[in-house]
């Protein structure tokens, strides 16, 4: 998206039938509804000129997609689950099958089913199998859960138990026997331990470290040339993707556009640095963007309106300090808004009051509440 917007021809590959990642094919409909994320998909891909869908990247392919492009950007996620293990796993569904398979309507029906790992995406899990009828569900974990939030909430609104230390032993057609010789029963086992990239198709000129690729912060992998973001590089959210993704894209467009060297940023000159800041996307984006295009179909406001305080926190926790999320510089018609540099890594977003027209998007768009619309002074 990013690279596009800079006037750049990426071209995305992704094994699935459709893209989007884990937020289409795992995350449940009930955090994100269907039809939104796919207006995001639609919009997505009505400005990438090259989407390769159901084309999985494997290592014999990788020298041809790194010669045939400048660049190139792995966002491949964390598509391993880690296995548990013990006797019987062959009989563990994994968390990320369950759910989707959930989303798909073809979930392993039941009525009991026990989660092994009480982290949130055991909480989806939970949800998601109180949605399709099981009754009885058990989350077990090998210490105090780190679940927590809405995620939590909903599995107990499905009755979900949560126990722990609990030690599996053994799966069986029974169930989870645990070291103390419990059984508890189910009908359905789920593991939910998290999941590993698959990086067998990584070249050796891309360094790794604990089953995660290794970047500096600027989203660069030990080969200059081939940058890694997302679930990739370390287990995060959305947000964290998302942004590395950005970022990832400003640092190409700025080589490719002469304002920074590919090198290493450890060795780089200061000057060389402050470019790499970030790189000034305004100056270009005219020549993509054809101002007709941007309409009110591209302005979702957040909602703003919530019944406690307690409900907002929830559902971001960043008033009134900027997250770098860059909605406002994109929406701006006018190119007002810029992120400026002020050294030691901090920032801020500047408009430009003699481009600003008014309009209020950057004011409504912002999760934050950062902007503030102050009437003009009434011409005398
Ligand atoms: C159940 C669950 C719930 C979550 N809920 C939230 C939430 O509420 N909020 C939040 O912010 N985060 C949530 N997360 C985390 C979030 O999903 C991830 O942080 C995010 O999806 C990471 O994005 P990514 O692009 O790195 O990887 P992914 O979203 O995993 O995308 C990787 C893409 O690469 C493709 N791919 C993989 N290997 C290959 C290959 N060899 N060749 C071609 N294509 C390949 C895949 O098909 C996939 O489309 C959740 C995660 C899970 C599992
Ligand atoms: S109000 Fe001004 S700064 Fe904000 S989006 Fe509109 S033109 Fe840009
Ligand atoms: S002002 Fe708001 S929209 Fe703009 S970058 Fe900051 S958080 Fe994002």
């Amino acid at each position: 998206w990013h690279l596009r917007l800079a006037g750049h021809h990426p071209v995305v590959y992704d094994m699935a039938e459709r893209l989007g990642g884990k937020i289409t094919s795992a995350i449940p409909d009930s955090r994100i509804p269907g039809d939104i994320l796919q207006g995001e998909l639609d919009r997505i891909e009505s400005v990438l000129e090259h989407v390769r869908l159901k084309t999985r990247l494997v290592a014999s392919d990788f020298q041809a997609i790194i010669n045939e492009h400048d660049f190139v950007v792995l966002a491949t996620g964390a598509q391993k689950p880690r296995n548990l293990p013990v006797p019987g796993s062959e009989r563990l569904v994994t968390a990320l099958d369950f759910l989707q398979q959930s989303k798909a309507g073809k979930a392993p029906t039941g009525r009991s089913l026990v989660v092994i790992g009480a982290g949130n995406v055991g909480c989806d899990v939970a949800t998601e199998a109180g949605q399709v009828g099981y009754t009885d569900i058990t989350l077990i974990d090998i210490q105090e859960p780190a679940s927590f939030g809405k995620e939590r909430e909903e599995a107990e609104k499905f009755g979900a138990k949560f126990r722990w230390p609990c030690f599996t032993k053994e799966i069986t057609d029974e169930g989870v026997v645990l070291t103390n010789g419990e059984l508890l029963r189910a009908d359905t086992v789920v593991v939910s331990i998290g999941d590993q990239p698959d990086l067998d198709y990584l070249p050796s000129s891309v360094d790794t470290s604990r089953g995660f690729v290794t970047v500096d912060k600027t989203w660069q992998t030990t080969d200059p040339r081939i940058f890694a973001v997302g679930d990739i590089v370390r287990p995060g959210l959305l947000t964290h993707a998302i942004g590395a993704g950005r970022k990832a894209a400003m640092v190409i467009d700025a080589i490719i556009k002469g304002r920074r060297p590919l090198g290493d940023p450890a060795t780089m000159r200061e000057a060389d640095l402050v470019s790499l800041e970030y790189a000034d996307l305004q100056a270009d984006r005219s020549e993509t963007i054809d101002y007709s295009r941007i309409t009110l179909e591209y302005f979702d406001p957040r909602r703003d309106v919530f019944s406690d305080t307690g409900q907002c926190a929830t559902e971001c926790s960043s008033c009134g300090s900027c997250r770098d999320c860059g909605l406002c510089a994109d929406i701006c018609p006018q190119g007002a808004i810029h992120r400026a540099g002020l050294g030691n890594e901090k920032f801020e977003m500047v408009s430009d009051p003699a481009r600003c027209i008014g309009c209020g998007f950057c004011a409504q768009v912002c999760p934050c509440g950062i902007w503030t619309m102050i009437p003009n002074t009434p011409l005398e």
